[in-house]
Parts: C-alpha cells; structure tokens; sequence
C-alpha cells in the first residue's frame, strides 16, 4: 500500500452510506483521520438522523483508525463552517474534501416543479460549494489540498427524468474546471468522480446480478486516487465494475465562415463540417477557446 494518508485529515460529506461510506472506510484503512458527515436523510432528502454517520465512525475504530461524525447539512453553510472550525479546531488541518453528499427528486421536466429543481441544486451544487469554501482558507493556508466533486454520466451525457440532478451534476465540473485553475498555485487539486454504484440510489434501477458487479468498493479506489498527493488536477474519472477511464470534452476543429457567409444558411450547410470530430482538441482553459477560434479566423484571414 503506497497510497497514503497518515497525518491527513480527510472530509467525506454523506458518508453515512453507499459510496461515501465506502470512501470513508478506505481513507480510514489507508491512515487518515476522517470527518464522516452525514445528515442521515432519506434518498430525497427528507428527514435525518445522526445515526447514519455514527455507525460509520464506530466500523472505522473498531478497525483502529480515527474518525469523527458530523450531521451538517451541507446546503447550509453555518453547519459546513461549523464543522470545519471543529475540525480544524480538533486536527489542526484538512488535506482532502470528497463533495459526495446527494439526493434524488427524479421526475420528467414536465412534472417537475421549480422546488424539487431547486433542492436538488442546493444540495449538489450549493453543497459542493458551501464545503469547497469552507476549507478553501485552510487548504490555501496549507498550500495543500486535494477536492472531489461527485459528477455523474447524468449530467455529462444527459438521462431522462433528470434535468434537476443532471444539471447540478454537471455544474459541478464547471465548478471542478475553475476552481482547479485557481487551486493550482497553491499546490490545490480539484478533480471529479462519475460513478455508477449499487447503492439506495440505484438499488430498484437494475436487477439484482448487475448490482453484484457495482459493488461501492469498486469505484472508491478513484476516489482515493483523487485525493492522494499523486493526483493529477481538473480531470474527470468514469468508475464502476472495476472499470475506470477518463471523461475528456473536446472541441472539433470547425469551420471559418467568411463575411458573406456568415449567417445561419450557410451554418446549417456546413454543419457535418462543424461537427466533424477529426482533429478535435481538448482546451484546458476558456481562454484557449478564444485562442483557438482567433487563430483559426486569422489563418483563413491570411492575419499574423
Ligand atoms: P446514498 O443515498 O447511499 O448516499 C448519499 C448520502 O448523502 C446519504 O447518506 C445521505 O444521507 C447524504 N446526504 C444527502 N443530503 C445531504 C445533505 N444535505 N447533507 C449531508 N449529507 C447528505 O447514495 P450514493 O449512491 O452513495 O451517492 C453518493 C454520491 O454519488 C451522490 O452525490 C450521488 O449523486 C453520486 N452518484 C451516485 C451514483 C450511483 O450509481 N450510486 C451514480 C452517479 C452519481
């Protein structure tokens, strides 16, 4: 086991369950000391019990490791602060923060109504940010850290019944891409899981011998990968039946559409041109895209 992390105070927020659980144990196996955070909600979110959380921190001391429960909500940012001021105040730091904690309203947009949108966003996305912000001083401080956002194939590819989580899920890559820019200078990593799990979230989706294959365990060594000192930053990491690849978004080459041409006509008439993947390209900033669409004008233009 080389992967390791004695002396490093790891956050794992819903960890009362599935995978969290399984991600606390392992960090715990592996030396950290771990805050296993959980509001101990049913899977939309409704109701709570520490009971869940405390659980996970008896199995990890009865395997002799270290670990501490919380019952913040993370879509409340007084509850996350308070935690990380008990943390700090307790262990003196926070290395690693795995944003997992999340809920399902699944419904067709169509039936949605604005509030389950809205609680979905606030969880995911308001929750991933409210605990990115809260340790964000003390990594900086640091000059050390390491973030996982919990994504998911909901948001990057799109699935029915799932505009609220999708967008949340993939909000939270928007999140990961800047935030891991700003986090490189202060030694700060920033990257995100996609999963598939058989856990409460999924357990009436599929039957019951493809849910053996998605055991938990199966997905966490990404996870803790994501939060080791050799983890690579801003990258997006598929994981689930023992298979891990990498999410890359990419941008085709396109076309240049000189002033006469330019307007929907001729787009449309280019557009299996514009949409050919052929020497596509992975741009690791928003800037490069400006660069890159400059470039291409000013080469058609004949520009220097
Ligand atoms: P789970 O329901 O077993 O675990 C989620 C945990 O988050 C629960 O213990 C719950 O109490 C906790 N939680 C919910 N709201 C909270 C809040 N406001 N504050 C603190 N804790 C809260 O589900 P899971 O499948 O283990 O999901 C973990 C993460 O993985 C979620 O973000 C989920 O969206 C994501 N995900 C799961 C799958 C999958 O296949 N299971 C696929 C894609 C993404």
């Amino acid at each position: 086991m080389t992967i390791r992390f004695d002396d490093q105070v790891v956050i794992v927020t819903g960890a009362g369950n599935g995978l969290g659980r399984c991600h606390a144990l392992e960090f715990a196996r592996r030396g950290a000391r771990v805050v296993v955070n959980d509001l101990g909600g049913s899977r939309d979110g409704t109701g709570g019990s520490s009971d869940a959380a405390r659980a996970v921190v008896t199995e990890i001391e009865a395997a002799g490791g270290a670990a501490m429960s919380n019952g913040a909500n993370v879509a409340n940012y007084a509850e996350v602060e308070a935690m990380v001021n008990e943390v700090v105040s307790r262990w003196g730091r926070i290395d690693v923060l795995v944003n997992n904690a999340g809920i399902l309203r699944d419904k067709t947009f169509a039936k949605m109504d604005l509030e389950n949108f809205n609680v979905v966003m606030d969880v995911h996305v308001g929750g991933a940010v409210n605990c990115s912000k809260a340790v964000w001083e003390q990594m900086r401080k640091q000059q050390y850290g390491r973030i996982v956002m919990t994504s998911s194939s909901s948001g990057i590819y799109g699935n029915f019944g799932q505009t609220n989580y999708g967008t949340a899920k993939m909000g939270l890559v928007g999140f990961m891409n800047s935030l891991a820019i700003e986090g490189q200078k202060y030694g700060i990593h920033v990257n995100a899981l996609a999963p598939i799990a058989a856990t409460r979230m999924t357990e009436d989706l599929m039957p019951p011998d493809v849910l053996a294959l998605l055991q938990p365990e199966a997905v966490t060594p990404a996870v803790v990968f994501m939060a080791s000192k050799e983890a690579p930053t801003r990258q997006i990491i598929a994981a689930g039946a023992g298979v891990f690849s990498r999410v890359v978004i990419q941008e085709t080459p396109g076309v240049f559409l000189p002033d006469d041409q330019r307007d929907a006509d001729h787009v449309a008439a280019a557009w299996s041109q514009i949409a050919d993947t052929a020497g596509q390209v992975e741009l690791k900033a928003g800037g490069e895209q400006t660069v890159k669409l400059l470039s291409k004008a000013a080469a058609a233009l004949g520009i220097k």
